[in-house]
């Protein structure tokens, strides 16, 4: 068996470091064939002496987008990690499908915005999209071969982030460095914030929303401090069948390269139940995390509403890591985006990238500089 083509685009990040980890030990079965990066050339030139691609090129400069559609094309390639953040990725993980590639999507915001885009591109072009966020892996497995109709409902377990226990008044003025400190997993900088205000969440229903095919009244949050539990399947007979492992990225990302099958790898860490102690639920606090519950109304107004939301976020959180915003600005902020732009028509690509522009614009327009 020849070892299968891997392009992964954003390498250096967190989840582009797991993938490589995953791909490294198992140099039989894989190999990277292209590697992008944003801005740092010094890291992805380590990585291309390490793994020796056919490709590789930084997104950050003049001509970023085309580094990103040739990674994402690019012949050799029998899967596409879009690792990317934020929704720069949707055009890759686009021109991927298009290209029957399998996409193993870390870029949830690829769904987020042009989730009935991303559908078509994979029916279109014959790709097939396989979650790499854990929550979805974790469905996707729960789920087996049953037919979406046995399904009645998903449940996204959430771990709370940083503030899941703290007064509400002390999440609003939380600092960077205290956000950037997740109870449970170590992330990029984007999606940690996005852990702490409950956006990642809204962005996850979204997701789960497209790839399961399920209407938004069967998909809840629940609040699992540990992070064991990485979601539930209910059925319609009342079964409940849920994914377990310890916290690391390393096997969804795993799974979505082998997926429906299993290999074997004793590079991840296993699931001890005694050692691991108790798993605790509790509902989520909407009162103190307002994003959860804003990025799913945004999305269920249809058109470019979760675009607008994920733009307005993805602009809050950069001006929130760079000290110009508070933590409770950050849904304050992109609160009155969704409110002044929410039902912006979002039916082409065109209409959803001039719908993010808008967002983004708003938003800086909102912040003091
Ligand atoms: P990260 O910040 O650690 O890495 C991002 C990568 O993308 C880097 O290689 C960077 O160079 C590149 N990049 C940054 N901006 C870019 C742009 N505008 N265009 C192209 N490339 C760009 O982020 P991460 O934590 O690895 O997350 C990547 C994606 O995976 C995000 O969509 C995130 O939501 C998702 N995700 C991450 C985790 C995790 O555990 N880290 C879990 C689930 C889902
Ligand atoms: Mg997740």
């Amino acid at each position: 068996m020849t070892a299968r083509g891997v392009a992964i685009l954003g390498a250096t990040g967190s989840i582009g470091t797991s993938a490589l980890n995953v791909i490294t030990r198992h140099p039989d079965r894989f190999r990277a064939v292209a590697l992008t990066a944003h801005a740092n050339g010094a890291a992805l030139g380590e990585l291309v002496k390490r793994h020796a691609p056919a490709f590789s090129g930084l997104s950050g400069g003049d001509g970023g987008a085309d580094v990103l559609l040739a990674a994402a094309t690019h012949p050799d390639a029998d899967i596409v990690l879009n690792a990317v953040v934020g929704a720069a990725g949707l055009d890759a993980t686009l021109a991927a499908l298009e290209a029957g590639k399998r996409v193993a999507l870390a870029n949830k915001e690829s769904l987020v915005v042009g989730g009935q885009l991303v559908l078509e591109a994979a029916r279109r072009g014959g790709g097939t999209l396989v979650p790499v966020d854990s929550e979805h892996s974790a469905i996707l497995q729960a789920m087996g071969a049953a037919p979406a109709s046995s399904v009645r409902r998903l449940v996204l377990t959430a771990s709370g982030g940083p503030f899941r226990a703290s007064p509400a008044e002390v999440v609003r003025t939380a600092s960077v460095q205290d956000t950037l400190r997740h109870p449970t997993w170590s992330m990029g900088r984007k999606i940690t914030v996005d852990s702490a205000t409950l956006a990642n969440k809204s962005l996850e229903v979204i997701e789960a929303h497209y790839l399961f095919d399920l209407p938004w009244e069967s998909i809840d949050v629940v609040v699992h401090p540990q992070s064991i539990v990485h979601s539930f399947v209910e059925f319609v007979d009342g079964s409940v069948v849920a994914q377990l492992g310890i916290p690391s990225m390393e096997l969804p990302i795993l799974y979505a390269f082998t997926h429906p099958e299993r290999l074997a790898d004793m590079g991840i860490p296993r699931y001890d139940p005694v050692a691991a102690g108790s798993l605790t639920f509790e509902a989520v606090r909407h009162d103190v995390f307002p994003m959860l519950a804003m990025g799913i109304a945004a999305a269920r107004r249809g058109g470019a509403g979760a675009a607008v939301f994920n733009a307005a976020n993805e602009v809050a959180v950069s001006h929130f890591l760079a000290g110009r915003l508070s933590f409770g600005g950050i849904s304050d902020v992109v609160g009155e985006t969704v409110d002044m732009l929410g039902s912006l028509a979002g039916m082409t690509r065109q209409e959803l990238l001039d719908a993010d522009q808008r967002a983004r614009a708003h938003v800086e327009g909102l912040v003091p500089c």
